[in-house]
């Protein structure tokens, strides 16, 4: 059966029956408006995001469960970015009429297992016909006490600039579906050479497709950074934070335009998975690129004054997250990336931008 078959109310009622019963919402989903309330003393904060089949992501790469995960795990994201504790979300679809039922379970699964781990609620959303591909979009909400909220505005000149996790993976994870590598198989060098534009000769690769499952993960199903958000938050360490979903090169350089100061990134500090060091392609120019301007990796960059170093090693321990030190805010506008003997780096790519 497909969505057609069922129609809207048809489609609403499977994924209501899915959500359970929630603490802490007045009136959840069923009226025209749910209704919550905010722990006392918090500020509301709120994000939507949408996803578009064929711009955001392919049918043919993402298993409808982990779609279900990364729509919502972008929206977590940016709440973790902000510092804030995400409570409530809204889910509005656009589904085609021949989509098949069970992608849609699957989806809804996927939604409430990343929403179970972050302790989010549904509490509504839309749904309607789509005459063109699957749209989905998401609108969070979280909460912090105002003195706690990050903002992209506060980075000072001598802020050290710190990112969490690792770059460049879900890039590189794009890439090697984009050159046929296929997920549900196990990781063979063959598919690979079998593809009509090969990653690169795969003579150059460093070791052929090890971890390259790993890699098409953190593209497929990323893991917002929001106990990371949350403890630098509390901390009150942190003076701007973004997360990184175009490649850090352009997210810092939000940071930067709202903050009125500049940046200087190290290329060779920036923090590169086992995975990534496998399979990248030995070429260094492509590598540092991937790192620098690669998109989706929901990881977090943020600026602290240098006295935090060591509490923010800490916390990021107690976090269970590796953040690493990767330049410094200067008060020139303008960010510029050097390498470990002063030279400047020149990317040729900064970031993604979907009108350009
Ligand atoms: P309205 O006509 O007032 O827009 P709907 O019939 O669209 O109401 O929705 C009925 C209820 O189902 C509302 O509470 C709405 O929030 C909820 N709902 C609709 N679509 C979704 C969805 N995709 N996910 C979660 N809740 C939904
Ligand atoms: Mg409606």
């Amino acid at each position: 059966m497909n969505a057609g078959d069922v129609g809207e109310f048809g489609l609403i009622s499977r994924i209501v029956a899915r959500v359970g019963p929630s603490a802490g919402v007045v009136t959840g989903i069923g009226d025209d408006a749910a209704v919550t309330a905010l722990s006392p003393g918090m500020q509301l904060v709120t994000s939507t995001d949408m996803l578009l089949e064929d711009v955001h992501f392919r049918r043919a790469w993402h298993d409808p469960f982990l779609l279900g995960r990364k729509s919502l795990a972008v929206s977590v994201s940016d709440l973790a970015a902000m510092g804030a504790v995400p409570r409530w979300a809204l889910l509005s679809l656009a589904i085609p009429a021949d989509l098949p039922l069970e992608f849609i379970d699957e989806f809804t699964r996927g939604f409430l297992s990343l929403a179970a781990e972050h302790s989010v609620v549904l509490i509504g959303g839309d749904t309607c016909a789509s005459r063109s591909g699957l749209v989905l979009s998401v609108t969070i909400m979280g909460e912090q006490l105002p003195g706690r909220i990050v903002r992209r505005s506060g980075a000072l000149p001598g802020d050290e600039i710190w990112v969490t996790g690792t770059l460049g993976d879900a890039a590189l994870g794009l890439r090697l579906l984009e050159d046929g590598f296929d997920s549900a198989q196990p990781p063979k060098s063959a598919q690979l050479a079998n593809s009509a534009e090969p990653l690169n000769n795969t003579a150059d690769l460093a070791c052929p497709l090890n971890g390259a499952e790993g890699l098409v993960s953190r593209l497929l199903d990323p893991s917002p950074r929001a106990a990371a958000g949350i403890a630098l938050a509390v901390a009150g360490v942190a003076s701007a934070m973004i997360d990184v979903s175009d490649g850090i090169l352009a997210d810092f350089g939000h940071i930067a335009k709202l903050s009125a100061v500049g940046g200087c990134l190290q290329l060779e500090q920036l923090p590169l998975s086992e995975n990534f060091l496998a399979v990248a392609p030995l070429d260094m120019a492509i590598r540092q690129q991937l790192a620098l301007s690669g998109g989706e990796d929901y990881e977090l960059c943020f600026t602290a004054a240098p006295a935090h170093h060591k509490k923010i090693i800490d916390l990021m321990k107690k976090s269970g997250i590796q953040a690493t030190p990767v330049g410094i805010v200067t008060s020139l506008p303008g960010v510029d990336v050097l390498r470990t003997d002063g030279s400047c780096y020149n990317p040729p790519v900064k970031g993604f931008n979907h009108f350009t």
